[in-house]
Order: C-alpha cells, then sequence, then structure tokens
C-alpha cells in the first residue's frame, strides 16, 4: 500500500476549473473528470474536503465595481459556489461516489448546515465534504474560505488547484523566463505579493501553519503524485 504524506486534505478548486474552454458555468464533462479525480484519492483512503469558488458564474467584487453594493454581490457569489458544489455532488454520485454539501448560509432543503463535528465524521467516514457558501461573510473569498476550513477540520494541507504548475516569479503566461519555485515560504509569497491565494488566506496559513501544495489540476494524477510526496507544483511553508 502506497504511503501518502498527507492523510486529510483539504482541496481548493476555483469556479473556473468546472468550466473548461467555456467563459461562463458549467462544462458537465470537465466536471465529472476533475470528480473522477478526486475520487480516486478517497479511493486510497485519503479524507478530502473541498471549497469550490464560484468565479465561474458571479463574482462579489467584479459586480460592485459596476456599481451593486458590495456585500449584496458577494452573498450573491456565494450563492453562486452552492450551484457549483451541487454540481460536484452530482458528478461524485453519478460515480458512486458519497459526497456531502456543507453550506456556511443555511438552505436546509438543498443541503446540510456547516457543522464543524459533523463535517469531521463524514470525512472520518471516507465521504466527501463539500463545503460551499464559503465563509459566509461578504467581503471574503473561497480562498480564505478553504484555509478556515482546512485549519477547522485539521486539514495536513490546503491544496489549491489551479491551471499553472506552481508558483513562479512572474506571470508564466507573460514572461517565458519566470522563474518556478518548488518551495517558498508563507512570507516570501506576501512580501513578494506573489498571486497565489490572497493575502488573508495566506496569512492564515501562515498563523496556523498549514502548508498550502498549489498544482496543476489538469495533470491527470496530479493531486496523487503530490500527495505521495512526489516533487510536483509548489510548497508554501514557514
Ligand atoms: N464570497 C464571499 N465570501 C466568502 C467566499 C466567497 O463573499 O467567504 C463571494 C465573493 O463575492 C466571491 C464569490 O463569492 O467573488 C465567488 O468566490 P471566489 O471569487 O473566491 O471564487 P473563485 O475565484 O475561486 O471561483
Amino acid at each position: 500500500m502506497t504511503e501518502y504524506r498527507y492523510q486529510r486534505v483539504l482541496l481548493k478548486l476555483s469556479g473556473e476549473a468546472l468550466m473548461g474552454e467555456s467563459s461562463y458555468g458549467i462544462d458537465p464533462v470537465v466536471t465529472e473528470r476533475l470528480a473522477r479525480q478526486i475520487k480516486k484519492i478517497s479511493d486510497e483512503g485519503i479524507e478530502v474536503g473541498i471549497v469550490v469558488g464560484g468565479g465561474n458564474i458571479f463574482r462579489g467584487l467584479a459586480a460592485s465595481a459596476d456599481g451593486m453594493d458590495r456585500a449584496q454581490a458577494d452573498y450573491m457569489g456565494m450563492l453562486a459556489t452552492v450551484m457549483n458544489a451541487l454540481a460536484l455532488q452530482d458528478a461524485f454520485e453519478q460515480q458512486g461516489c458519497a459526497s456531502r454539501v456543507m453550506s456556511a448560509i443555511q438552505m436546509n432543503e438543498v443541503c446540510e448546515p456547516y457543522i464543524r463535528r459533523r463535517a469531521m465524521n463524514h470525512l472520518a467516514k471516507g465521504e466527501i465534504v463539500i463545503f460551499a457558501a464559503g465563509s459566509g461573510n461578504p467581503f471574503f473569498t473561497t480562498d480564505t474560505a478553504a484555509a478556515l476550513r482546512a485549519c477547522e477540520i485539521g486539514a495536513d494541507c490546503l491544496m489549491k488547484a489551479t491551471k499553472v504548475d506552481g508558483i513562479y516569479d512572474s506571470d508564466p503566461v507573460r514572461n517565458e523566463d519566470a522563474i518556478r519555485f518548488d518551495t517558498i515560504s508563507y512570507h516570501e509569497v506576501l512580501v513578494r505579493g506573489l498571486q497565489v491565494m490572497d493575502a488573508t488566506a495566506t496569512a492564515l496559513c501562515q498563523d496556523n501553519n498549514m502548508p498550502i501544495v498549489v498544482l496543476n489540476i489538469e495533470g491527470e494524477d496530479n493531486i496523487l503524485r503530490a500527495l505521495s510526496g512526489e516533487p510536483v507544483g509548489t510548497v508554501v511553508f514557514q
């Protein structure tokens, strides 16, 4: 049996991860592929919590820049994350994989309320827990919600799935000489202003010694490889 470096992980998926090549919404094929990759980890006995974003549907900050009240717009953004969470749960279910959606904003007809101890019980039973509605508070992001839930559930690491294969010293899309870090400290991420997660999320991980693994979700089995300790992506720690 493979020895894994991390036994309980909190995976942060941006809403865009469900969007595929489209510019809006949820692509069922991409969502199914993602769910299959995550199911593999769960089948290995690793406890998986997921925080999913909502940027493929609605972003509070963008709407407030267009004149909408920020808090109102953020609540709409949080509702968008619930739609993504339900789509993910559906994809898990279609593969016979048990999952729960727990929302930070109560909507008992569609999902469970977030109750920390109940979430821990689901995880211990091997069920995938999808945390929806971010932190439940406006003016935050789902990155910060992911850092918060990772700390709350005692995850061994926070994995941030992105479209790039780690953290670079500059944007690798614009600068072909950009250098990728294998490891980097929280302090350096914050001081250099690297766009890994927002500063609130990074600081919360720093304060609680929560390692952040940034990796490319598009590479099949990248998550499993990172869990086995292979040098996939970039690890942020003290
Ligand atoms: N949001 C919020 N509080 C939270 C998490 C999210 O208000 O704790 C809102 C915010 O408007 C944000 C939107 O939900 O723009 C979608 O989340 P995010 O932008 O983090 O999604 P992602 O970029 O990961 O898809």
